[in-house]
């Protein structure tokens, strides 16, 4: 697809010339050279692919879970066999580092087909419930507009996709536009697996196509992923046409060291845990919250691991931090660090482009201080490789600080005592904790409260309706297995 100007979308199990002319132009971060173009599509494009999902939905809706559980392991494979190619159109597009790039868009998003291949094989859609006197069914909602955002997309996608397809919804995706290209080639890897025409399909195109996805009357449910101000947009719209949203939404997440707090431990997690994807992920821990007494000595490790970490190629092994997505992403994070100087806070390591850099959206890793809570660097998602570090004063300050913000998605607590950590986890408002930078595994939910997210029931339960069918005489025997 690199080098290609690709004038087609994948619709109803098949590449279909676009309706609209306009080109998404695709440009690699890390080069700024031009790569690919992408079709811009329209209502008609929208509608086309939503059309094909509607005419699409009630045969895959009647198949059996074991089928689709089968098909989910299917592509589960085959995204295993390709998991390098997937994972370099990926970081061509996003500048995400390869090393990154082969578990987010390569084993991250097989486990997870994986997983709801099981949550498909578990699921039984009818029960007989004698105190209410009949059959509670649940039953598929039929179309899911699916709206991804960039910066994870394999991941991103195999999350919203694998529980609305184990439900037996059809889909609709609008990649992000800078991430056109491998939506389309997942959609046509599926088709190849065997899943029927218009149960996956791909229009490409930018807010316009994503806005007239969430108008499209054949479009019954909206799962989004993306910024709090576009899933406001989108939960306006889906609210006036009274539409089940799922909205995964921004973050500005906290990690809190307690005073017994294991540096070597933090140190060797920061990157991950902190400003994983060079700061473009929607849980990084921006947020740095040190005991006063051990405040310089945080900042000081904050400073030497960045320090030492390298800025550059994202298809070089070697390192750490490659360039933003994009130029305005870049003025933005420009922006933030200049007004954080303007408002009086010091970047203690950091700050500007690399030196010796000539081309690519990169900024160094910078490290802020003498920040104050009212500070936007504090209280807004930044999206780019800039922390800050604040004090507290113990554990129950380091929650009133944690929980000082809009937001409430990821987040992360350090120190030798498990029992203590967990507690301070427990009174974090936030869907994910994670104690001394641990990971989580496929079937963990994903949640967000305040304005991180939306309808956050997890996995297949929101993409389902319930019927009730009262037949106290025969509902027992004629349950469906
Ligand atoms: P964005 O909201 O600008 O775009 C995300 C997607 O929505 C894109 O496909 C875009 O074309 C589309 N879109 C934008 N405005 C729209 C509208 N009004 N109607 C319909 N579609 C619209 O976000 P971004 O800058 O591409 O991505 C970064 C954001 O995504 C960050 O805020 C990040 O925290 C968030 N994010 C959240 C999660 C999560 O799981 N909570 C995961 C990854 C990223």
């Amino acid at each position: 697809m690199i080098g290609r100007r690709l004038r087609s979308m994948f619709v109803d199990g098949e590449w279909r010339a676009a309706h609209s002319r306009a080109q998404i132009e695709l440009i690699d971060p890390s080069t700024e050279r031009w790569i690919a173009g992408a079709a811009d599509g329209d209502t008609h494009d929208v509608a086309a692919a939503a059309s094909a999902a509607r005419a699409a939905a009630p045969d895959w809706g009647r198949t059996a879970p074991e089928e689709r559980a089968a098909l989910l392991d299917a592509l589960a494979d085959a995204v295993d066999k390709r998991q390098d190619e997937i994972a370099r159109l990926v970081t061509a597009q996003n500048g995400t580092v390869l090393s990154r790039s082969r578990r987010t868009n390569g084993t991250r998003p097989v486990a997870l087909y994986r997983h709801f291949a099981d949550v498909a094989r578990s699921f039984h859609p009818e029960r007989y419930d004698g105190e209410a006197q009949g059959i509670i069914r649940r039953e598929p909602l039929g179309v899911v507009g699916i709206i991804v955002p960039w910066n994870a997309p394999q991941s991103l996608l195999a999350n919203k996709i694998g529980p609305a397809l184990a439900a037996g919804c059809t889909a609709v995706i609008k990649p992000a536009a800078e991430t056109s290209l491998d939506a389309l080639l997942l959609a046509q890897m599926a088709s190849a697996e065997g899943f029927p025409p218009g149960v996956i399909n791909v229009v490409t195109g930018g807010r316009r196509t994503g806005a007239a996805l969430v108008d499209c009357n054949d479009v019954d449910m909206v799962s989004f992923t993306g910024s709090t101000s576009a899933g406001r947009q989108i939960a306006a719209r889906c609210g006036h046409m009274l539409r089940p949203l799922l909205a995964e939404l921004g973050g500005k997440s906290a990690a809190v060291l307690l005073d017994d707090a294991d540096l070597d431990v933090f140190a060797a997690k920061l990157i991950a845990t902190c400003l994983p994807n060079t700061g473009q992920v929607c849980y990084a821990c921006t947020r740095i919250i040190a005991p006063r007494a051990l405040f310089d000595d945080v900042v000081d490790v904050v400073t030497h691991v960045l320090s030492q970490a390298r800025v550059g190629d994202p298809l070089d092994p070697g390192v750490d931090f490659g360039p933003l997505v994009s130029e305005a992403q870049r003025r933005r994070v420009e922006q933030y660090i200049a007004t954080a100087r303007a408002d009086g806070a010091t970047v203690a390591f950091g700050g500007d482009r690399p030196p010796d850099t000539t081309a690519g959206y990169y900024v160094q890793p910078t490290v802020l201080v003498d920040v104050d809570r009212s500070m936007p660097v504090f209280r807004e998602e930044i999206f780019g490789p800039v922390v800050v570090v604040v004090a507290h004063d113990g554990d129950d300050d380091a929650v009133t600080i944690a929980n000082d913000s809009s937001y409430g998605l990821g987040g992360a607590v350090f120190s030798r005592d498990h029992g203590r950590a967990i507690e301070v986890a427990r009174h974090t408002q936030t869907g994910g904790m994670s104690i001394n930078g641990a990971d989580r595994g496929a079937s963990a939910p994903f949640y967000g409260y305040k304005d991180s997210g939306l309808g956050g029931v997890p996995g297949l339960e929101a993409h389902l309706a319930y019927k009730f069918i009262a037949d106290a005489a025969n509902a027992k025997r004629n349950v469906r297995a």
